[in-house]
């Protein structure tokens, strides 16, 4: 009798290189189903964003072209996942399922409820590791539990020993005998209706074979100089690879291995040392909070932050989601951020911290806007980038650490490039006046507002915040 089909369900994990569930799937010795299904209720209230949705609607066409060029196929399907995965193992006889995890508390809960309903029908499911270098439940601090800082979580990731080989993309895939049916692409919806992602077809390659090509060119050579380029907004000194990674297109690992090769090459000493892959540790870290602390997406990770006030501002939001606030350098970011689905991580800091000290907006108002912007929007790390620059989450920037949008533009974009590239109006203010324009002699600038607020005051206002919750913590 012909070994039944295997079915291996596709979610972040959009390649076909270094993919556990697919080489699970194989060894079963059958035919192989690949398929995508488009669920978004199941992951609410985070169901992904618009900029996501782009982004994934182009990846699924790219993974799918991969599949053909194996022999293959992917089957799209709508959910619920559960019903979904059911009505495809009973059309083609599939006895086994294979995913590669996620770690969204939504997620995780849907996953463990289709884990158990499938092997209670008689199907094997296995789930496997692909999106991290370490699993969450892998990495404990002395007494067993799970960090909250950084350096000591890192250090000890680090002490794990070897990062195993990537495992190789397959070279041709066994197909059934006849394939279920599909929705087309366009049945998902996912593309916007209205059209407003002309900015980032132009600055996107989407798909596994472009994540490799940007792995190829920045582990090339710009990696070595990460640590000087790396705040630099004006500069194209970062890798830009987190929406690949996000969508899983390259793994962790196979960019681990990608340079440490040109280490080795290269004669580097102590690479795994460095800024940037310290960077890809932040990565991890923030899947092991969002793991081990499921509430923090929706509420600070540190219980006695609930109390810090906020300020209904709705004009203040719309300003700052606009890029309309005065303040060239947050502007620039809100506008890059529109126009291209992303924003430099050192902007990303500067408009956070004016959105929760300046504006004086709760984190969660941004990090909404984030979710539905970004092409790289990840509840892990969004959930930590938001809580660390509002000073409530694990290894948070302190609190009264307020960045000042005019020496943080002067500091990170000296010429102004940065901010006259997405602020037209500011072409012709000289440098001295770029991240301030207000206070050019001349005056304010024809068609680009005012500061919105005045940031001294608003500094203060924050702090005297600050100061009270301390207070009252105190007291308590
Ligand atoms: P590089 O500097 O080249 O870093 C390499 C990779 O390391 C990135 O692609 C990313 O996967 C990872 N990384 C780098 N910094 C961080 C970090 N601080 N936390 C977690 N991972 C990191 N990153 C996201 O991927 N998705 C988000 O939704 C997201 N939201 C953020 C929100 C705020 C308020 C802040 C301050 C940061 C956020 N970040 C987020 C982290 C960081 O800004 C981006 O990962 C980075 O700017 C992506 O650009 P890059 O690929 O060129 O990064």
């Amino acid at each position: 009798m012909p070994t039944a089909p295997s079915i291996v369900w596709f979610r972040l994990d959009l390649r076909l290189t270094d993919h556990a569930a697919m080489h699970a799937a194989m060894a079963q010795g059958g035919p192989v189903i690949p398929v995508f299904i488009w669920s978004p209720q199941e992951e609410s209230p985070w169901a992904p964003g618009g900029a996501s949705k782009w982004w994934l609607h182009h990846s699924l066409a790219k993974l799918e072209q991969a599949l053909r060029r194996l022999g293959s196929r992917l089957i799209l399907r709508q959910g619920p996942a559960l019903a979904a995965l059911q009505s495809l193992a009973q059309e083609t006889g599939a006895a086994a399922v294979f995913w590669s995890r996620r770690y969204e508390p939504a997620v995780i809960k849907r996953d463990q409820h289709i884990k158990e309903t499938l092997r209670n029908a008689g199907l094997q499911v296995e789930s496997t590791k692909a999106a991290l270098l370490h699993e969450p439940w892998e990495i404990k601090n002395q007494s067993g539990k799970s960090f909250q800082v950084f350096t000591p979580y890192w250090k000890n990731c680090l002490a794990q020993g070897e990062i195993a080989a990537p495992l190789p993309s397959p070279k041709a895939l066994a197909i059934p005998a006849k394939w279920p049916t599909s929705l087309p692409l366009e049945a998902l919806e996912l593309l916007p209706k209205i059209i407003w992602d002309g900015g980032m077809a132009s600055v996107w390659n989407v798909g596994a074979a472009a994540a490799h090509q940007r792995t190829e060119s920045f582990a090339a050579e710009a990696w070595t100089h990460y640590g000087e380029e790396r705040n630099r907004p004006d500069h194209a000194g970062t890798s830009r690879l987190s929406p690949h990674l996000h969508f899983g297109e390259i793994s962790p690992r196979e960019l681990w291995w990608k340079l440490r090769a040109r280490a080795e090459q290269a004669g580097i000493v102590g690479w795994e040392k460095s800024q940037f892959v310290s960077e890809i540790g932040w990565r991890e870290f923030s899947h092991h909070l969002l793991y081990h602390f499921p509430h923090t997406p929706d509420a600070p990770l540190r219980a006695e932050w609930n109390a810090f006030p906020c300020a209904e501002n709705s004009d203040g939001l719309r300003a700052w989601s606009r890029g309309l606030t005065g303040y060239p350098i947050v502007d620039a970011g809100m506008r890059e951020l529109w126009t291209t689905g992303w924003m430099h991580n050192r902007v990303r800091m500067i408009v956070a911290s004016f959105l929760v000290k300046d504006l004086f907006l709760p984190w969660q108002e941004g990090a909404k806007w984030f979710w539905d912007t970004l092409v790289d929007a990840d509840l892990a790390a969004n959930t930590l980038g938001w809580q660390w620059t509002a000073g409530c989450g694990a290894d948070a920037a302190p609190y009264f650490r307020v960045f000042n949008p005019i020496s943080q533009g002067a500091k990170f974009d000296p010429q102004g490039d940065y901010v006259r590239k997405w602020i037209p109006e500011l072409k012709s203010v000289p440098n001295e006046f770029v991240h301030a324009p207000w206070t050019r002699p001349s005056g304010k600038v024809t068609g680009y507002p005012g500061p919105i607020v005045d940031h001294a005051q608003a500094r203060e206002r924050a702090l005297a915040a600050y100061a009270a919750l301390r207070a009252e913590l105190k007291a308590r």
